[in-house]
């Protein structure tokens, strides 16, 4: 494999970029695995590297039904932030911050990384409050948190509607760290890295049954023939639920939602950070890609669908929600959205655990925000599926914390997965 270097760059720009190796190979499935993990989007293409980087496992297949980072991966708005306060959780998307801030050297692969600061504007004295209380125990664990008064906003985004807004804006909480990353390039860097250590990644291969015996599973149907392996990971987002129906094990605390994003036609430079806002029902946040579009998102469709296309309500709450906070968009159009299956958990928190079946792991019930998580799931997948047991950080995060009453709300939203974000 070609590295990306600044003389492999010079050296092909002078040959007709005649010099780069395929970014990954198009391997045929073998019979059988050390470990397959089904699901080729951030989470489980990312399990795969750490199993080989960090465990040095090297018969390892990452099953994708259709194309690597064609789900939630390749359809996200990008958000990376760390601002959790619930032990478990902020310790969890800190390292997986961490993971991001060297990602692009470590997987020698822009994922174009950008912290350009996450600003989550606050309407009232008491979300004020509540901002601070979980900005404090951020900085209280070392995390970077700032309060912004009205007056420092102004000078740092001048352009928000403080005269004429219907919920006045009063000041934001903001985490510098955060920021942006290009989707796509996340997938292809960590396939390729994958790829690399040997892991097959396998696309256009579904798993479409699961053989069973009592406490194990002994292999894989899927579109490209059985795959045998003595231990499996799923990683499938939005379709856990179908993929769990498979093992015959019952029902999951997971709902499958679909949640819209948008994209706008390129315009200068306007919005040079992630702006975020929740206040009298409308939730919106946006940011700016590097093309120039505008990209925004807000709530779920709220009905549960398995379709990657949203519907029209949710086309009109965001544009409301746009024009409440930044009417100068009045006149930008809108030139493509789409939708993405959500896995909604419960408590709005994610599984990373063992399951009743001794040789299945999971990952799932990442809501709306398993993109930032990703470096930090693969990490943690990677550790439970090697050593078959959970790490500290995330031994809370299974399945029986539902069973004991012990859910991680981080929100404080119930137990409806469409509160929870
Ligand atoms: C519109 C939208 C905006 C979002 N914005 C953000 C954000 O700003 N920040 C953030 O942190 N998160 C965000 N998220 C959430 C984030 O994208 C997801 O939580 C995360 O991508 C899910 O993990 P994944 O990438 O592994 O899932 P996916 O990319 O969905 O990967 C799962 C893969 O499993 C495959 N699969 C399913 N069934 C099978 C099968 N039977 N056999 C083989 N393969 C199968 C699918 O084809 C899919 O490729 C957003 C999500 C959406 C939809």
């Amino acid at each position: 494999m070609t590295r990306f270097n600044a003389w492999n760059v010079i050296k092909n720009g002078l040959n007709d970029q005649t010099g780069w190796d395929r970014q990954w190979r198009d391997p045929e499935p073998k019979k059988e695995y050390e470990i397959v993990i089904v699901g080729g989007g951030i989470h489980g293409l990312a399990t795969s590297y750490y199993l080989a980087k960090n465990f040095n496992i090297k018969n390892i297949a990452v099953l994708e039904k259709g194309w690597i980072g064609g789900g939630n991966a390749g359809r996200n708005t990008t958000i990376i932030r760390s601002n959790y306060m619930m032990p478990g959780s902020h310790q969890f998307y800190e390292h997986s911050l961490k993971l991001w801030e060297n990602l692009s050297h470590d997987l020698n692969y822009n994922v174009m990384f950008s912290q350009r600061a996450h600003v989550s504007l606050f309407h009232s004295p008491p979300a004020r409050d509540v901002a601070a209380r979980r900005y404090n125990i951020m900085k209280l664990h070392g995390t970077d948190a700032e309060l912004w008064d009205i007056n420092k906003l102004k000078k740092n985004i001048p352009y928000l509607n403080y005269h004429n807004a219907r919920f006045p804006i009063l000041g934001a909480a903001v985490q510098n760290r955060a920021g942006n990353a290009r989707h796509d390039a996340v997938v292809w860097g960590y396939a390729r890295a994958a790829d690399q250590l040997g892991v097959d990644i396998l696309q256009n291969c579904e798993v479409t049954n699961i053989l069973r015996t009592n406490s194990n599973i002994d292999g894989l149907e899927t579109t490209r023939g059985i795959i045998k392996a003595k231990k499996i990971g799923f990683a499938v987002a939005g379709n856990t639920s179908r993929l769990w129906e498979m093992t015959g094990l019952g029902n999951l605390p997971i709902e499958s939602h679909k949640l819209q994003a948008f994209v706008t036609e390129s315009i200068k430079p306007l919005i040079d950070q992630v702006i975020v806002y929740g206040v009298g029902g409308a939730h919106f946040y946006i940011s700016q890609s590097d093309k120039g579009s505008l990209v925004f998102g807000g709530d779920l469709d709220w009905y549960k669908s398995y379709a990657q296309r949203g519907n029209l309500p949710i086309v009109q709450d965001c544009a409301e929600a746009a024009m409440a906070i930044l009417p100068c968009l009045g006149r930008i159009r809108i030139v493509r959205h789409w939708a993405g299956v959500c896995d909604m958990s419960m408590d709005g928190t994610f599984f990373i655990c063992n399951t009743p079946i001794k040789n299945l792991f999971l990952n799932a019930g990442w809501n709306y925000g398993g993109f930032k998580a990703g470096p930090a799931s693969g990490w943690y997948f990677a550790d439970l599926i090697a050593n078959e047991q959970p790490n500290q950080i995330i031994k809370n995060h299974n399945l029986e914390r539902f069973e004991k009453g012990i859910n991680l709300d981080e929100r404080g939203a119930g137990p409806d997965p469409k509160l929870h974000g």
